[in-house]
């Protein structure tokens, strides 16, 4: 890693500015940052925040989601977690515990006002940039659109930047709801994937 990027991971792996945060939720958990990004990425998928399963296993997208997240992308496990040609950089990098209907909490906001700036500065450019779920699109897109809008306009943001709903298995649902997706986006997502990992 350059030296930036270095010594950006070694603090954000140390970083508990939301431990009481944490401890206030039903799991009271302690803050376990995912850390996943090196110099060099082509790709880089700017997510929301780990769940559960992978604030356990510390490896980022390493459950059900990530499973389908691979798919819709064309990735092997391998190229997935290879961090030289794959960054992964949520809009917080812990697990922000469980909301009364047993949901995520939101991303805690300090986590993006405290890191991204000099993350993305340091990271410097990535030839195709992935925002899955609205948290991510509305921070780096801009956009004051819901997801299905924000996804149905992704023309838009070609050739660098795609737009994804969220991977998990509430939105499956919605993936039944908007075959477009499948047949129109993603044939594109996964030719771009294999551009870029050339
Ligand atoms: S969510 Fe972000 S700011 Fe909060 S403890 Fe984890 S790394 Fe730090």
């Amino acid at each position: 890693m350059t030296d930036r990027l270095t010594d950006l991971a070694t603090r954000l792996e140390a970083c508990r500015l939301c431990a009481d945060r944490f401890a206030a939720t039903k799991t009271q958990h302690t803050p376990r940052p995912v850390v996943w990004f090196a110099p060099g990425a082509r790709l880089l998928i700017a997510g929301q925040a780990p769940g559960l399963k992978v604030h356990e296993r510390g490896r980022p997208f390493d459950d059900p989601s990530g499973k389908r997240l691979r798919s819709w992308l064309g990735l092997d496990e391998e190229t997935f977690w290879d961090r030289s040609r794959t960054a992964i950089v949520p809009m917080a990098f812990c697990f922000p515990g469980y909301d009364a209907k047993g949901g995520d909490l939101p991303p805690p906001r300090v986590c993006r006002d405290t890191w991204h700036d000099a993350l993305f500065e340091a990271l410097g450019e990535v030839r195709l940039r992935v925002y899955v779920g609205g948290y991510a699109q509305r921070y780096h897109l801009g956009v004051r659109t819901g997801v299905t809008e924000t996804v149905r306009g992704w023309r838009d943001h070609l050739p660098g930047a795609i737009p994804l709903p969220h991977p998990s298995w509430r939105n499956t649902a919605w993936l039944k709801r908007n075959p477009w997706f499948e047949d129109e986006l993603l044939p594109v997502l996964r030719a771009r994937v294999r551009e870029v990992m050339e």
